[in-house]
This record gives C-alpha cells, sequence and structure tokens, in this order.
C-alpha cells in the first residue's frame, strides 16, 4: 500500500473546468466532479452520471462506495481495454426513496477501434440521504 496505489483508485482527474465526462454539458466541477469527492447524489441521475464519470476516468472507489452493499461485488476490476465515451440518459424515474435510470453507454475499444454500447435500465435505492445502485437489467 502506497500513496501511489490509493490516488491509482480513485483515477484520473479532468481540470474543474472541462466539459464532464459524463455529457452533461456542465462543467466537471458543476457536474460529477463533487460526487467523485464524496458529496451526497441529489438524484439517481446525478449518481448514475457519477458512476458513468467514474468508468471514464478509472475511479474504482467511487463505483465501490456508490454500489449498495447488499449487490456490491467482493472486488471490481475495470477493463482497461475500454475507454467509455458518452453517456445518454434516456429516461428517468424516482419515486421516494426508489428510482431507475435508463441509459445507453458508449464504448471504444482503443486497440481495434471496435465500438459499441451498453444499454441498461438501472435501479437506485436511498438510505441515509444517500442514493445508492443496487443492479440493472441489461436492454
Ligand atoms: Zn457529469
Amino acid at each position: 500500500m502506497s500513496f501511489g496505489s490509493a490516488a491509482a483508485r480513485r483515477g484520473r482527474r479532468p481540470p474543474p473546468a472541462v466539459p464532464c465526462p459524463c455529457g452533461s454539458g456542465h462543467t466537471f466541477s458543476a457536474c460529477c466532479g463533487p460526487v467523485l469527492e464524496g458529496a451526497s447524489a441529489p438524484s439517481p441521475e446525478a449518481l448514475m452520471r457519477s458512476r458513468f464519470t467514474a468508468f471514464a476516468l478509472g475511479d474504482l472507489a467511487h463505483l465501490q462506495s456508490s454500489w449498495h452493499p447488499t449487490t456490491r461485488p467482493q472486488s471490481l476490476a475495470l477493463d482497461d481495454a475500454s475507454e467509455w465515451r458518452r453517456l445518454d440518459v434516456i429516461r428517468t424515474h424516482q419515486e421516494g426513496t426508489r428510482g431507475t435510470v435508463e441509459f445507453r453507454a458508449h464504448w471504444r475499444d482503443p486497440a481495434s477501434g471496435a465500438t459499441g454500447e451498453l444499454h441498461e435500465v438501472s435501479r437506485f435505492r436511498q438510505f441515509s440521504g444517500r442514493w445508492f445502485y443496487v443492479d440493472g437489467e441489461i436492454e
């Protein structure tokens, strides 16, 4: 264990003023940045966006801490082969402490140039004022 490995678990960080990797049109510091630093996501969509950005930046720590403890994998590895390039949020629904977000996440394999998308409906639940990712169904 070293500071180096702890920093690697938190992934890369873009400059605060660049457009957020989730594609919201806001800057990183006005969008997913604070959630990746531990702020509570205000909605299921905001948590979904922060998790996409965490995939794009390689932030394993945020992926794990935002995953509900009952469904969180024992260990998590990121597929280095894929670049997560764009997120399209199709539909969001929130009722009380439950929420769903339907999205398409677009990826590219830099080695082969192959591209594809993940189309999923993710489920979220709120506990003690914080949203967590529970699970998802691939469409
Ligand atoms: Zn964002």
